[in-house]
């Protein structure tokens, strides 16, 4: 489960580390009365689990409370990749005077957590691997031995902050880590982590991703982190195309043909996932009998519109409709979304006309597609394509 900013810094503030926890609200009313309380310049920051929100005029910053006023009802109103902007974070702003990177994250394909540090912020951290990759520091972390304090100042001095922040530096990577393995996490991200005025050290971005293999026993108290406007969104829009679809917490979208294949499609998807990582089925979505390009071009549609989902696994047996109207059918919707496809897809097609529909397949020659002959073939595929996609 990916958090939002202001649940990100709930989990700093709980294990000590520095970040201004501010006021989270829905309405810009409350941001109003939050900015009046708080006096002075506030940020605007909407809420939503996504990236680049400064980019996308999701953080403004307010001088009074008309414009925090203002600001709250422009943010609000902003679909950033994809979603809603629900509610926004008003915090007291300081001018960062120095940006900097920093992120522990589980390094899966070489069994052992990664730090990565960078002080040189301001800008994307994507942007500065390329442009300057030796400015950014990869730090491997033996998870038996885990960071403790020479560790931690061992880390501080390869990503060279300076001297003034360095011991809060020091003491900030402590606390870090320990959000990141006692919260288990796959992924705890400051960005920016900047140097305020009097040299004080502050998280003033948060990202965290938690194990939801670590929910139910280790952590019921993560369930309060859940929410579930994301899901009611896609939801809806399925709804609205008359599509019998409900999220789920994985990474592989589904698509199949009658409920009873697309409910073991997802226990297929869920046994296989366990070899890859642990990812999990994203959907339930029967398509019904009419598999046509139009249907599997919504279906697809709202599957890929899901942020979690990392790659599409289409199970269908061709009954009524023979397996070559929905090969047709994928073609067509691939054809409909264009650039919007972006995620790589398995096929399985068995049934009526199955050759006639691979053979469709396989002169489309789509670079997304992957053909599968089984189901526990197709499931696997799906599910190490996901995993390999959420490295
Ligand atoms: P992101 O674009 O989604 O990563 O959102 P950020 O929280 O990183 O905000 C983008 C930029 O806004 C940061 O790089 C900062 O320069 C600025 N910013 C964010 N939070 C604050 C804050 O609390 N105070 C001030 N003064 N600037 C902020
Ligand atoms: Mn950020």
């Amino acid at each position: 489960m990916d958090l939002m900013e202001f649940q990100a810094k709930e989990l700093f503030a709980k294990h000590g580390v520095t970040t201004t926890l501010g006021v989270v609200v829905e309405t810009a009313e409350e941001a109003k009365a939050a900015a009046e309380e708080m006096g002075g310049v506030v940020v605007v920051k909407a809420q939503v689990k996504a990236g680049g929100r400064g980019k996308a005029g999701g953080v403004k910053l307010a001088k009074t409370p008309d414009e925090a006023f203002e600001h709250a009802t422009n943010i609000l109103n902003l679909t950033i990749k994809d979603l809603p902007v629900n509610r926004v974070l008003i915090t007291p702003a300081t001018p960062p005077e120095e940006e900097y990177y920093f992120s522990f994250l589980l390094d899966r394909s070489n069994r052992q957590y990664l730090c990565i540090a960078s002080v040189e912020g301001g800008v994307e951290i994507e942007e500065v691997a390329k442009t300057n990759p030796d400015a950014v520091k990869k730090i491997a972390i033996d998870p038996g031995t885990g960071v403790d304090a020479d560790k931690a100042r061992e880390i501080a001095t390869e990503a060279a902050f300076p001297e003034p922040v360095f011991e809060q530096a020091v003491k900030m990577i402590e606390d870090l880590y320990k959000v990141f393995v006692e919260e288990d996490a796959t992924l705890v991200e400051v960005n920016p982590l900047a140097r305020l005025a009097g040299d004080k050290l502050e998280a003033l971005d948060g990202k965290v991703s938690l194990d939801d293999n670590a929910s139910e026993v280790r952590h019921p108290d993560h369930e309060e982190f859940e929410i579930r406007e994301e899901a009611d969104h896609l939801e809806s829009k399925a709804k609205d195309l008359g599509l019998n679809y409900v999220k789920l917490d994985g990474e592989v979208g589904i698509i199949g043909n009658g409920a009873g294949l697309v409910m073991s499609t997802l226990d297929v998807v869920a046994y296989a996932g366990e070899a890859h990582g642990g990812v999990k089925p994203a959907n339930f979505l029967d398509i019904g009998g009419g598999a046509n390009a139009e249907v599997m071009a919504n279906g697809l549609d709202v599957i890929l519109h899901d942020p979690q989902v990392k790659s599409v696994f289409v199970n269908v047996f061709g009954g009524i409709t023979a397996c070559d109207e929905v090969a047709n059918g994928i073609v067509g919707a691939l054809k409909i979304l264009g650039d919007e496809a972006t995620k790589p897809l398995v096929v399985r097609l068995d049934g009526n006309n199955v050759e006639l529909g691979r053979q469709i397949l396989a002169d489309a020659n789509h670079p997304l597609v992957t053909l599968a002959d089984t189901m526990d073939g197709g499931a696997d595929k799906a599910a190490e394509l996901a995993n390999n996609q959420a490295a």
